[in-house]
């Protein structure tokens, strides 16, 4: 096996592995989004903003014409309140012990998807804000048909007696990344049926939502009073109708270069081999950095302007490119993934590569904790803190 041909880069040219968040692209995504939705626009920033940063993505798209905000948890919701966000924030999935009364005091609207939940939340001192959660067919989260006149007559007497104030109802679709699927009429439907049941009982909730990214992309049916959008924001658009913008890029440099023979076994279990004599550049980035392992053999980088495979395994904390006949210098920078502009690939390349969702591929580099992270397009928003 001959040396490597690389030379040494200047200090400084190169550093380790860095993951860019681009605020302009949520800007935008979300600036789409708002002119698309019929009613207002609801930024879901859980899971850390999809990774890209939940405090981040938030102060974006408030900037950008979002005026609510969504996330899962109710200690979701407190960060974003600690972090000074002032907004409206719905909370929509706890426990029934959660901590209903810190929801009160921070001004953050819980949804409620059942009548254990109601009783937890009228017993915390203070008058909750509260969603009704209906089901609309995916057998989730929200409470089940058979339980939504119930649980609207007890919202409706709690309400009186000043207990709760039930300002909105929401659902969600299963199958709105496919429009032209069945489901989504029988999903509206069963959303229209739950907003009638709820009027029967005396409700008059100002807030009524169903949709999320997909539904607010193609369906204006299901639009009511609000969206709730999360994946449209980072620039993921699961139903592939409409160009949105990427915000995430990883880069990291190559840490060693080699000139290999044919035939050359590499990495875990020498599922590759050579067929030619090649160079081959360590890039120390692994699963363990969210690159999904089962994208091995399959997936490819971005080095010099050229796409290049991945040879062998995705190990824990690296991989190895395939350069082919020209090699790079120690230090080049290899982008992993990006929004695709000069042919890197995207998180939608890896989901393919990987039998997964663009989802699982920005939540998964977002909450890898060794990548170096820098956040850019930020400028507007220091104006506003
Ligand atoms: C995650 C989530 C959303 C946002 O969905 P996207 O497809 O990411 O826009 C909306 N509503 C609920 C209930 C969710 O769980």
């Amino acid at each position: 096996m001959s040396a490597t041909c690389a030379s040494v880069p200047l200090a400084g040219v190169s550093s380790g592995p860095l993951l860019q968040v681009d605020l302009a692209a949520v800007g935008a995504n979300t600036r789409l989004l708002a002119d698309r939705a019929a009613g207002d626009l609801m930024a879901v920033v859980k899971a850390d903003g999809f990774g890209h940063g939940a405090v981040d993505v938030a102060r974006t798209a408030l900037a950008h014409g979002a005026t609510w905000l969504g996330v899962t948890s109710l200690a979701e919701a407190l960060a974003l309140r600690a972090a000074g966000l002032r907004a409206p924030v719905l909370s929509w999935l706890n426990p029934v012990d959660a901590d209903w009364s810190a929801a009160v005091s921070s001004g953050v609207d819980v949804a409620v998807p059942g009548l254990e939940h109601l009783a937890a939340v009228v017993a915390a001192p203070g008058r909750a804000r509260v969603h009704l959660h209906v089901d609309a067919g995916m057998a989730r989260d929200g409470a089940a048909p058979a339980t939504w006149a119930a649980l609207c007559a007890a919202a409706r007497r709690s309400e009186r007696q000043g207990r709760v104030e039930v300002v909105g109802v929401m659902g969600h679709l299963g199958c709105a990344d496919d429009p032209g699927d069945a489901c989504n009429e029988r999903g509206r439907t069963r959303f229209a049926w739950a907003l009638e049941t709820a009027r029967a009982a005396g409700l008059r909730p100002r807030h009524r939502h169903l949709a999320a990214t997909a539904a607010t992309l193609t369906d204006p049916r299901s639009h009511h009073t609000m969206s709730r959008v999360g994946a449209g924001l980072v620039g993921i658009d699961p139903s592939g109708t409409t160009a949105l913008r990427g915000a995430l890029t990883l880069t990291a440099p190559a840490v060693s270069v080699r000139r290999v023979p044919a035939g050359t076994p590499v990495g875990y279990g020498h599922d590759h081999r050579t067929d030619r004599p090649t160079h081959l550049a360590l890039v120390p980035v692994g699963y363990a950095d969210g690159l999904p392992r089962a994208a091995s053999g399959r997936a490819e980088v971005l080095v010099a302007g050229r796409r290049r495979p991945l040879v062998g395994r995705v190990s824990m904390d690296q991989v190895v490119v395939d350069l082919g006949e020209r090699p790079v210098d120690l230090g080049a920078t290899v982008t992993l993934l990006g929004p695709g502009d000069a042919g890197e690939p995207t998180a939608a390349d890896w989901a393919d590569w990987s039998g997964t969702i663009p989802h699982e591929v920005v939540t998964g580099l977002g909450a890898a904790t060794r990548l170096q992270r820098r956040t850019t397009g930020a400028a507007h928003l220091r104006s506003l803190a």
